[in-house]
């Protein structure tokens, strides 16, 4: 595929290689509809799609919120409700979700299996293009709102996004965060809950439903994400010939408008009863400028990561000295036209809520002043470029991706804009020593024109009470034929100087990752307690070269995770005999491999264990942590000491980390 080309109904408009994804990024347009597709082509076996529509709401009805829902209700080609359900929870894949964003839905999958990636295409695709709520009012009801009546009560709102959203306001924070969008926005659509706030949402009638439906949901307002290894061409004919070449032309939602600045201020009672005395909230928050910047966003990110990341970054100590409390939370509202940046306190009284502000401008005027420290932002600079790498945690890589590029979509930035970052990284290097930094905090907390401040207060008063959590249910797909062999990644083994050496050689972003076995196996049963803790010492306690926050530095520079801990194997010919290991994984960006792995070596040998204070609150917090596993998962320590009767590697569990362990 090259640019002018077209194919299938789609014209190719952009393709960039690009490192960061190892391949190309194609942008294509469809042309009787102007629906967009962009394809990351690379060699990722974890296939993602996204279908994604621009959704700007008018009002804080929720209606883009009951649509999600809605649409997974049965379509045209997969009318039964609990079949579509079944199908979904018999699929191989890895991953299935929709998200409705404040200005945008997306319905995203993942699969490693071809057959399973055109089967669930087509059910998200039928999903969103021919829903069934359409023409069956009920499920517009039961997934948004209707009124309920039991045998001598007077009648009851319910519905599921009903009942989620007064679940999610049942949260100070939840108020909070729908407090600060209010002030900072007080003209633009991120002034409304795009979830639905409780009592809005029965202002919504069917028919209003049906035409934000039409409005929004069409192919001219959509965009589809394809990522990893799959075969195009085919894909797209598929989408042309079933969907969208059948489908008219109209006029795509355009991204929310600027907020003009302004200086927000809100304050917000709480009702005592309702949410229980929690004290007063406050938060500063300040406007980043426009989400079109990217490069000025990735600083934005290592900025804060430099002056708040840790408990010892020099705002963060900063502020919780001189307002004296124990914890300040921060976060960053990306992803919206304007994205700002948010301190908060929780749980404080109205004196300390009222200096917030005033502490912060003095912390930012001081660190301009004196300088942000070059190696606390080397080290954050490093923290993020592992992060980035790496990407993420929990969801497939592809799904981060596609997430990413509808989100840029969404707001008018360019797929390569949302996903290249090492050239940026580099220029980050070298601007430190200009005081770039110390600038872009100037601007964003001593003179920014776009700012708010919000309070919630308690207050006195008994009405309704009670609220309950809803948990979203995911939908689930199956394919036929799921036969799918998993690729098996390659192990060298090699030996040198009597140690064993397993290589894998994988694609992973310039991050290494290394685990180091130490066989103690000879270890006396009544010691492995003590190699248990041993190995939750690591990392908390000083070295010999490094006091304790000095290291912390150390490890945010040079590794990305450390993690230490004792694990059993038996061999399966040979069960009646143990080997225990004290495991140490490390994982840092390839640049940094021997400062990481000299740093390890410096916890394993040179950590001082002495701090008796430290090693029993270690000792308590393990106790604590234990005491909690057992009331929350009480069957699986339960069967750990069952296993330690029939099985030596269960008996060695039960020794580090069962209940005997516990005792001990
Ligand atoms: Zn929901």
């Amino acid at each position: 595929m090259e640019i002018g080309e077209k194919i299938y109904g789609f014209e190719v408009k952009e393709k960039k290689y690009v490192r960061e994804v190892e391949g190309n990024i194609i942008q294509m347009e469809h042309l009787s509809t102007g629906a967009q597709v962009i394809v990351i082509d690379n060699q990722d076996v974890k296939k993602s799609f996204l279908v994604g529509f621009r959704t700007i709401p008018k009002d804080s009805t929720g209606v883009f919120h009951i649509l999600e829902h809605s649409v997974l209700n049965g379509s045209r080609r997969y009318p039964d409700k609990s079949m579509f359900v079944n199908l979904m929870k018999h699929s191989m894949a890895e991953f299935v979700n929709a998200i409705t964003y404040p200005d945008h839905t997306v319905y995203p999958f993942c699969t490693e299996n071809d057959k399973d990636f055109m089967n669930l295409m087509d059910v998200y695709l039928n999903a969103v293009f021919c829903p069934n709520v359409l023409t069956d009012k009920e499920i517009f009801e039961q997934e948004g709102w209707h009124f309920q009546c039991e045998d001598g009560k007077n009648p009851e709102i319910s519905g599921v996004v009903y009942n989620e959203m007064k679940g999610v306001f049942s949260s100070l924070d939840s108020i909070l965060e729908d407090e600060i969008s209010k002030a900072m926005f007080p003209e633009t659509a991120y002034r409304f809950v795009s979830g639905g706030f409780p009592d809005t949402i029965p202002a919504l009638s069917y028919e209003e439903f049906l035409e934000y439906y039409r409005t929004f949901y069409n192919a001219s307002n959509c965009c589809i994400v394809l990522y990893g290894r799959m075969n195009t061409e085919q894909i797209l004919e598929y989408i042309d010939k079933v969907y969208l070449g059948k489908m008219k032309r109209s006029e795509p939602a355009k991204p929310v408008m600027l907020q003009k600045p302004v200086k927000g201020i809100r304050n917000k009672l709480y009702d005592k009863e309702k949410f229980g005395n929690q004290g007063v909230f406050a938060s500063c928050t300040y406007s980043l400028g426009d989400f079109d910047n990217r490069e000025r966003m990735n600083a934005v990110y290592i900025l804060m990561q430099a002056i708040m990341g840790e408990d010892e970054a020099p705002m963060k100590k900063g502020l919780i000295q001189s307002l004296g409390i124990p914890e300040i939370q921060y976060f960053i509202m990306d992803g919206i036209r304007q994205p700002y940046f948010a301190i908060k306190i929780k749980n404080t009284d109205k004196e300390t809520a009222g200096r917030l502000k005033m502490a912060i401008t003095e912390q930012a005027d001081r660190l301009c002043r004196e300088g942000i420290g070059e190696e606390v932002l080397v080290s954050a600079i490093n923290r993020l470029e592992f992060w980035m790498r790496e990407k993420g945690g929990s969801w497939p890589e592809g799904i981060e991706y596609v997430l990413d590029i509808a989100g840029g979509w969404t707001q008018g930035t360019g797929p390569c804009e949302m996903i290249e970052f090492e050239e940026t990284y580099v220029k980050m290097r070298t601007l430190v020593k200009e005081g770039y930094f110390e600038a872009l905090l100037k601007k964003i907390f001593l003179e920014n024109a776009h700012e708010a401040e919000v309070f919630l207060e308690p207050f006195e008063n008994a009405e309704e009470k009670g609220q309950e959590e809803e948990t979203e249910d995911l939908p689930g797909l199956s394919a036929d034929d799921l036969l799918h062999k998993k690729e098996e990644p390659l192990t060298r083994v090699e030996e040198e100087s009597g140690i064993t050496y397993l290589k894998q050689e994988l694609p992973s972003k310039g991050v290494v990752y290394q685990s180091y076995y130490f066989d103690i196996s000879e270890l006396e049963p009544e010691k492995v307690p003590y190699a248990k803790l041993f190995s939750e010492l690591l990392g908390i306690l000083p070295t010999r070269m490094h006091s304790l926050e000095e290291l912390v530095i150390e490890k945010n520079m040079w590794l990305g995770n450390v993690r230490t801990y004792l694990e059993a194997y038996t061999n399966t010919d040979d069960i009646r005999h143990v080997r225990l290991k004290f495991v140490m994984d490390i994982s840092c960006l390839e640049q940094n491999l021997l400062r990481a792995v000299k740093l390890g070596e410096e916890l394993l040998y040179n950590t001082i264990l002495e701090h008796p204070e430290v090693i029993l609150k270690r000792i308590r917090q393990s106790r604590m942590e234990l005491e909690r596993g057992f009331v929350i998962s009480g069957n699986s320590y339960a069967s750990g000491r069952a296993a330690a009767h029939y099985m030596t590697e269960g008996a060695a569990r039960e020794r580090y980390s069962g209940i005997l362990y516990y005792q001990s």
